[in-house]
C-alpha cells in the first residue's frame, strides 16, 4: 500500500472535474475524505485500476515526507540492483564504465552503480532522482522524434492536466512574469538552448532533463491587455521513455527549483 502524507496527494490523481459521482462536492473535498479515511479512493469511478490497486482499501498513517521520498528512492534503487545495469545502458544510449551508468541530467553527468547508489554532478533530489531510476528501468531508448506535444497529449496525460497546469505550468509562469532572468539561468545553469519558435512565442528554450527526454519551454510576455502565458511541450516519443507521473514529477521540481532562485534573487 502506498503511504500519503496529505490530501493534496490524492488530490493529482483525481481528474479535478468536480462532478459529484462520489458523493462529493469536489474533488478536493474527496481527496480531504479519504486521507482521513472516511472514504475509500475506490468510490471515484475515474482512476486507474493501477492507481486504486497501489492506493488500496485505506490511507496508511504517513511517514514524514523525506521518508516517503527516501522509500521510494530506496525501492528503485533495489529494483536496479536486480537488473543488468551495462544492458540498460546500451538500451538508452548511455556509458557504462566500472560497473557504474552514467548520463547526462541537464546537461550534468549523474552516475549509478550496480547497487542502485547515485553519484551526479548536479544537486540529487526525490524530484530528479525518481523519474531517472524509473527511465534507467523502463525507458525504451527511442530517440526524440523532434514533434512537440502538450502533457495532455501523452499517455495518462489528459486525467492529470489540470493538476499539471495548477503545480507546473502556472507557478513557472508566475516566476517568468516577475524573474526577467529565468530563462538566462535557463540556458546557463540548465545548458539550455534557445530556438526560434514555430508556435510565436517570445522565447522558447529547449533543456535536457534526459538525453531522450527534451522539454521546450515557451513563453508569451504579457500584450496589449492580455496575460502572458507559459506553456510545456514533450516529445511524442517521451512517454516511451519516461512514465507519465515520472514526467509530472520532474516537471513539478522544475517549477519548484525557479521559484527557490527567484526568492534567491529576492523576487
Ligand atoms: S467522482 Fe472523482 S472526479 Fe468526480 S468529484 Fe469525485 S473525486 Fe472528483
Amino acid at each position: 500500500m502506498a503511504y500519503i502524507n496529505n490530501p493534496m496527494e490524492v488530490y493529482k490523481l483525481l481528474n479535478g472535474s468536480n462532478c459529484g459521482e462520489c458523493h462529493e462536492k469536489t474533488c478536493l473535498a474527496f481527496a480531504v475524505a479519504v486521507f482521513k479515511g472516511k472514504k475509500t479512493i475506490h468510490a471515484c469511478p475515474y482512476l486507474d485500476k493501477e492507481v486504486v490497486d497501489r492506493y488500496g482499501e485505506a490511507i496508511e498513517k504517513p511517514n514524514t515526507i523525506d521518508e516517503n521520498k527516501a522509500e521510494a528512492i530506496e525501492l528503485l534503487k533495489q529494483k536496479i540492483s536486480s537488473i543488468d545495469l551495462s544492458e540498460a545502458a546500451k538500451r538508452l544510449g548511455a556509458r557504462f564504465s566500472n560497473n557504474h551508468l552514467t548520463l547526462k541530467i541537464f546537461g550534468k553527468n549523474f552516475s549509478v552503480d550496480t547497487r542502485g547508489n547515485l553519484s551526479s554532478e548536479v544537486h540529487i533530489n526525490a524530484y530528479i532522482a525518481v523519474p531517472v531510476l524509473n527511465h534507467i528501468l523502463n525507458g525504451s531508448g527511442k530517440t526524440p522524434k523532434g514533434n512537440w506535444i502538450t502533457f495532455r497529449e501523452l499517455n495518462g496525460g489528459p486525467s492529470r492536466y489540470a493538476h499539471f497546469q495548477q503545480c507546473c505550468e502556472k507557478p513557472l509562469k508566475q516566476v517568468a512574469d516577475t524573474y526577467t532572468d529565468l530563462f538566462k539561468d535557463m540556458l546557463e545553469i540548465f545548458d539550455g538552448k534557445e530556438i526560434a519558435s514555430h508556435i510565436d512565442s517570445d522565447v522558447s528554450i529547449v533543456l535536457h532533463p534526459l538525453p531522450l527526454f527534451p522539454i521546450m519551454v515557451c513563453y508569451w510576455k504579457p500584450e496589449d491587455g492580455l496575460e502572458s502565458d507559459l506553456y510545456i511541450y514533450f516529445d511524442s516519443a517521451s512517454d516511451d521513455n519516461l512514465d507519465i507521473e515520472s514526467i509530472y514529477t520532474l516537471s513539478e521540481g522544475l517549477a519548484l527549483m525557479f521559484k527557490k532562485i527567484a526568492l534567491r534573487h529576492g523576487v
